[in-house]
């Protein structure tokens, strides 16, 4: 039962526009179906945009920033819950605890560094939730074929990709999530 889920993504405000409106409708979706948001409390960029969605839809948004981004002042103080941390280790263990499910919109180095934690944990047996990348416009595509290179080359098992799902769109993160198709453990 995915209750809240957890969204990383990317904090410029200069992401292309498709970008927004995939956080838009991805937040949009979460309202209507009663899923709580947890995420990184920015007031900025894609975050901004997918939180204040789901407020706008009369949703739950828990947010969790380190001091230290909360005294650079792009903290969101119009969600449901802002929780001020003082490290982002703890903030990191914040956001993989609160969701049932992470979904990865574009983003750039933070958004890489969280991707590339819960893989990890995932692949060590510290959590079995989904995992799904949302493919806006192909964003993923590098990534992926990267991750193909990695496992042709013997660093990562042939079954790599089984810790994560790859979604077109928000509405086919719905579907995989209502019926629970994301990946096989
Ligand atoms: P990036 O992809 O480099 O823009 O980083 C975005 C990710 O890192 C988000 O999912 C946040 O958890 C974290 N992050 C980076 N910058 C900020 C910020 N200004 N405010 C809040 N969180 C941020």
């Amino acid at each position: 039962m995915i209750r809240n889920i957890t969204v990383y993504c990317s904090s410029s405000n200069h992401a292309p526009k498709a970008y927004f409106d995939c956080a838009a409708r991805l937040g949009r979706g979460m309202a209507e179906r009663g899923i709580g948001l947890v995420f990184g409390g920015g007031n900025v960029g894609l975050m901004g945009c997918v939180s204040d969605a789901v407020m706008h839809g009369g949703g739950t948004v828990r947010g969790i920033i380190p001091r230290f981004l909360e005294e650079k002042e792009v903290a969101h103080y119009g969600i449901s819950e802002l929780f001020v941390v003082e490290t982002m280790h703890e903030r990191k263990m914040k956001l993989t605890e609160w969701g049932d499910a992470f979904v990865i919109l574009p983003g750039g180095f933070g958004t890489l560094d969280e991707l590339m934690e819960i893989i990890t944990w995932k692949h060590l047996g510290h959590h079995h939730k989904p995992i799904l990348l949302l493919n806006c416009n192909g964003f993923w595509e590098p990534l992926l074929s990267f991750f193909r290179r990695i496992a042709e080359e013997g660093m990562v098992g042939k079954n790599h990709d089984r810790y994560y799902t790859v979604c077109s769109t928000p509405e086919e993160v719905f579907g995989i999530l209502e019926t629970g198709e994301t990946e096989p453990l």
